[in-house]
């Protein structure tokens, strides 16, 4: 159970690092040199037990912070 963030919309702001209880959100550098905001599943527990996802009712942008199962399944990957 995780998180995910959508590249494509995300305008990294950073709001959702901060809310982030258990520090699983992080920007991070890919192989291309553009800087990216993103959750480290291993970490991440869709903030179980303490209500709705902090990171999404943070972000400013709609659907930017996505159930990662339901997204890796949208894409077809599983
Ligand atoms: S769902 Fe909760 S634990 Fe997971 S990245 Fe968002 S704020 Fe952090
Ligand atoms: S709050 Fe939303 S738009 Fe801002 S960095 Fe996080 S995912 Fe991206």
């Amino acid at each position: 159970m995780a998180m995910t963030i959508i590249d494509e919309i995300c305008f990294q702001c950073n709001a959702c690092i901060f809310v982030c209880p258990r520090e699983a959100i992080s920007e991070v550098t890919n192989a291309k040199g553009q800087i990216l905001v993103m959750i480290d599943t291993s970490i991440c527990t869709e903030c179980e037990g303490e209500g709705d996802p902090k990171c999404r009712s943070e972000c400013p942008v709609p659907e930017c912070i996505v159930s990662a199962t339901t997204y890796i399944s949208a894409i077809g990957f599983c």
